[in-house]
């Protein structure tokens, strides 16, 4: 999955994009490019919006809980005065952060620095969900994860909204919403309860990566 780089002008920086449904492994996906840059000792710098406080304050978490340390940030200006010697920066929950995210990352990768971002591409209405779309349009790398529909098992691309509210930013993941393939996807904001919402711990225990 990761982009295979031949023969990388050393300056020439460049931009991944992870993107797909919740549940789909995109922390995850993003933990394991970081992670490897680090073995490689280079030097990598994590950022997630600060609205994002669902597990920890200081660490990017993926739903099944492994985590690499990162800096909380309230705007994606302030990655550009965080980042440092960094030659390697991820950037996690992208659809968080304003459209000002692309001019951010088009910058750093002409400073010769390895940009992945990670974000859902769409919101729990089937909609694009800027900046990530415009991220993918300019980036030089896009990988696009899948989830698995809880109706029917078949690859799901959309984050399937469980409760009522038209909040585009509603936090929390198990709870909130499930992952669902195109047939089974509601991107209706009045559902009808689902069976899991009267055992919601039931409902959290499951989780499809
Ligand atoms: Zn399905």
């Amino acid at each position: 999955m990761e982009p295979f780089v031949f023969n990388q002008n050393p300056r020439a920086g460049w931009i991944e994009v992870i993107c797909g449904s919740m549940f789909s492994g995109k922390t995850e996906e993003l933990i394991r490019r970081l992670r490897r840059a680090r073995i490689a000792r280079q030097h990598v710098e994590i950022f997630k919006p600060a609205i994002d406080t669902r597990y920890s304050d200081k660490a990017v978490v993926s739903h099944d809980e492994s985590a690499i340390p990162s800096t909380p940030v309230s705007s994606a200006d302030q990655i550009l005065l965080l980042v440092g010697e960094a030659t390697v920066i991820g950037v996690d929950e992208a659809q968080f952060f304003g459209p000002e995210l692309v001019s951010v990352c088009q910058q750093l990768a002409r400073q010769g620095k390895r940009v992945i971002c990670a974000g859902l591409d769409q919101d729990y209405l089937g909609k694009p969900f800027e900046p990530v779309p415009q991220l993918m349009a300019v980036a030089e790398f896009v990988t696009k994860l899948h989830a698995v529909c809880m109706v029917c098992g078949a690859p799901a691309n959309h984050s399937q909204r469980l409760v009522t509210t038209p909040d585009r930013l509603l936090l929390g993941a198990a709870e909130a919403y499930e992952p669902r393939c195109r047939a089974h996807f509601q991107p209706t904001p009045a559902l009808p309860g689902p069976p899991d919402e009267t055992q919601p711990a039931q409902a959290a225990t499951q989780r499809a990566e």
